[in-house]
């Protein structure tokens, strides 16, 4: 299906390429871009070229069948024998009698009302939805002018001819009526897209249309080509096998059946060049490819993700600060910064957002987790602490409590060299030297950390407490 895969998702079609860094990507590597603006590559922010959806896109020539098959949905079947019973109905009915000019006109009602009905297949398809949409009133009812500017362009085109036989002779005739049948399709598609009549008529808008899409207009004209020769075929068969009655019926029926064919591929071929183009589709081909398994990170981090990939996790870890300063809330894109600076060894932009992702984590009442990024990050960098007096305060109570009380020790000392003003010290030293007095049985660590708050914050409300524990430590230190 796609001959241009992602560098870093085999197997998901390429849809847009960096020129520069020779690197194709998917859908899945880069951001849907607004409207009109063209996304940046993720390794040297330069525009990226687009390899067109028509990457993603099966090609006409590879689903030829699809196109047969379009018309046995059951809506399109429904509207077709509606056709063909209501029109060879009234024939029968009225073709001896003198009402005979009644049946034309209600033939031609019927006739434009599936001229209406196939520029609907041709459009739906062009936006491409692949099958048929459910049966609505408002199939026939909305945008009704389009048959009759089909209609218009009938008749403009059959007059450019008349007129060129008539003043230039019969060689110059035959090469307008060649280049016209040569253009209808173009001129049909111009019509479906820009619903204009002069639009539709307009040389310079047909030749466009045909330059774009390329050789594969010719080849689609072929197929065209050799749709009317088989339908021409199989209605002169039917002719000849059939009584006149019955073959009136599947006449009708395969007729109709070939104009659905033909506007259902002239609408996939508008859906497959739709960015050559310039036209938008409703359903953007993304979906059509399968589900990526190989993706890991969110949408925001693939561009991070890429960098680091192409060796570049300086350039990551920069854009992953930006993001974060862009959402905050991003604790995928916290988290990721953390391993990018220790990959990067970058000790500095580590313990920046480390503390910063701490200090969001208390700010969102996570302490847990806190605590955990805490443990993480001291691997890393013995020297890492919270910025804060009280997120460490917190956190070593949360390291006890997890049976952690050796970091949670480390975490609390010099509390008060560093955090002279921070009026929980006293509370912070008692936890301190409990954990000393009960997991490591350093009495005398514990006693001397005890005494420093007794000396230094001796009206603090917390000092009869310390002085009572000074006395266990103190009958345990005499035993
Ligand atoms: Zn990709
Ligand atoms: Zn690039």
């Amino acid at each position: 299906m796609a001959s241009i895969t992602c560098k870093y998702h085999v197997h998901m079609p390429a849809r847009w390429a960096c020129e520069h860094c020779q690197i194709n990507f998917c859908t899945d590597c880069i951001a849907i871009p607004k409207p009109g603006k063209l996304p940046s590559c993720p390794v040297c922010q330069r525009d990226l070229t687009s390899l067109g959806s028509g990457n993603l896109v099966t090609p006409f020539w590879q689903r030829l069948g699809r196109f047969f098959l379009y018309p046995f949905y059951p809506t399109p079947l429904l509207i077709t024998w509606a056709m063909v019973g209501a029109g060879t109905g009234i024939v029968a009915l009225f073709a001896n009698s003198t009402l005979g000019l009644f049946s034309m006109v209600v033939l031609l009602v019927l006739l434009v009302g599936f001229a209406k009905y196939a520029y609907v297949v041709l459009e739906d398809t062009a936006h491409g939805h692949l099958t048929p949409r459910p049966y609505t009133n408002d199939l026939f009812t909305d945008n009704m002018v389009l048959p009759f500017k089909q209609l218009a362009l009938m008749f403009a085109f059959g007059g450019v001819i008349f007129t060129v036989f008539d003043m230039f002779g019969y060689t110059m005739g035959w090469l307008a009526y060649t280049v016209i049948i040569l253009t209808l399709p173009a001129s049909t598609m111009v019509l479906a897209m820009e619903h204009s009549f002069f639009s539709a008529f307009n040389p310079l808008l047909i030749f466009t249309v045909i330059k774009r899409i390329g050789l594969p207009y010719l080849f689609m004209m072929g197929l065209l080509y050799l749709l009317s020769a088989a339908l021409s075929t199989s209605q002169a068969l039917l002719l000849t096998l059939l009584s006149p009655k019955v073959a009136a019926i599947l006449l009708a029926f395969t007729g109709l059946y070939f104009w659905l064919v033909t506007f259902n591929l002239m609408g996939y071929v508008l859906y497959q060049y739709h960015e050559q183009l310039g036209y938008s589709v409703e359903i953007e081909a993304e979906v059509h490819a399968q589900p990526n398994a190989e993706l890991t990170v969110s949408p925001e981090l693939r561009a991070t993700e890429i960098l680091i990939a192409e060796g570049k996790s300086e350039q990551a870890a920069q854009r992953l600060a930006e993001l974060i300063i862009d959402m905050p809330g991003n604790v995928e894109a916290r988290e990721r910064i953390l391993k990018v600076a220790r990959l990067n060894n970058d000790l500095v932009m580590h313990t920046k957002q480390g503390q910063e992702y701490i200090s969001y984590l208390f700010h969102e009442n996570k302490i847990g987790l806190a605590a955990k990024v805490y443990q993480n990050a001291v691997g890393f960098d013995k020297q890492f602490r919270p910025v804060r007096a009280h997120e460490r305060v917190e956190i070593a109570q949360m390291l006890r409590a997890n049976g952690q009380a050796k970091m949670a020790v480390t975490l609390l000392a010099n509390l008060h060299t560093e955090f002279p003003s921070f009026d929980g010290i006293p509370a912070a030293y008692l936890l301190a030297a409990k954990m000393l007095c009960e997991h490591f049985s350093d009495d005398a660590k514990a006693r001397q950390i005890l005494q420093f708050v007794l000396k230094y914050y001796p009206s603090h409300a917390l000092v009869p407490e310390v002085q009572d524990y000074l006395g266990v430590v103190e009958k345990l230190a005499v035993k």
